[in-house]
């Protein structure tokens, strides 16, 4: 707040223009992890994985790398109407919303999201009621990691898991193994993701990590909401969008 303060002071003395007091006022912007309940699960579910991503560049095993290659396809249109968000179970970093959403969200320019209906699995056809909220921008490398527990994808050394995991058929135990690390979410209240703050300059409302979350077979990047998205979300009175803050810090 005292740096807040001593920018402002230094433009009332005339180092800059009138203008430039808005942003030295709003320069503290706050940022949200955002997150969904789970209504359904990706179809056809044995095979969505491939069928939905693009792996070249991603693992089998761990997830990490996989991009976006074709539409999500539903069960059924999802029968939560009091939500305005929704998501599917196994995909932690996709969020799906109701037409109004989409309509404020253009009609209040916030930047950094187009949308896509999914697909109805067993028609073909998109969704009536479901757009899919693309994020595409992905910030550079910026979480700070200290305290944050990781884990590699390879081969497990502990006997007791291996066995557990060979009774279970789990791909864990079979590979293929790329190395790559990811972080589990943090979970208890006072634990947040903390990056920093510079990253966010110049940043469209919606951002995705580069870093990637999960544990075992599943990884996502997360999605990061400006305080402006969570304003507009809190006025519309907008269910079923759950935020975390992020944690702020200098270089
Ligand atoms: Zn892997």
């Amino acid at each position: 707040m005292l740096i807040i303060m001593l920018s402002c002071k230094r433009a009332f003395a005339g180092r800059y223009t009138v203008n430039y007091l808005i942003p030295c006022w709003t320069k503290k912007m706050n940022w949200y992890h955002i997150s969904t309940g789970q209504f359904g699960y990706p179809q056809p579910e044995d095979s969505y994985l491939d069928e939905t991503y693009d792996l070249t560049d991603g693992c089998p095993t761990c997830e990490i790398g996989k991009r976006l290659k074709n539409q999500f396809r539903f069960r059924s249109e999802p029968k939560a109407k009091h939500s305005q968000f929704l998501g599917l179970n196994w995909v932690f970093d996709e969020i799906f919303v109701r037409d109004v959403v989409k309509s404020i969200f253009e009609d209040e320019q916030v930047i950094g999201v187009k949308f896509t209906k999914p697909i109805l699995h067993k028609t073909g056809q998109p969704l009536k009621t479901i757009y899919h909220m693309l994020v595409d921008t992905v910030l550079p490398p910026s979480l700070n990691a200290d305290g944050l527990k990781s884990e590699k994808c390879e081969r497990p050394k502990d006997p007791g898991m291996i066995k557990f995991l060979e009774a279970s058929g789990s791909s864990l135990v079979k590979g293929p193994f790329c190395g790559s690390t990811k972080y589990n979410y943090p979970r208890g209240d006072n634990e947040l993701i903390t990056m920093f703050e510079s990253t966010f300059s110049s940043m469209p409302d919606v951002v995705r990590m580069s870093e990637w979350f999960g544990s075992g077979g599943t990884a996502s990047r997360p999605i990061l909401v400006s305080e402006r998205v969570k304003e507009i979300v809190n006025r519309m009175k907008w269910r079923g969008l759950i935020f975390r803050p992020i944690k702020l810090i200098n270089k």
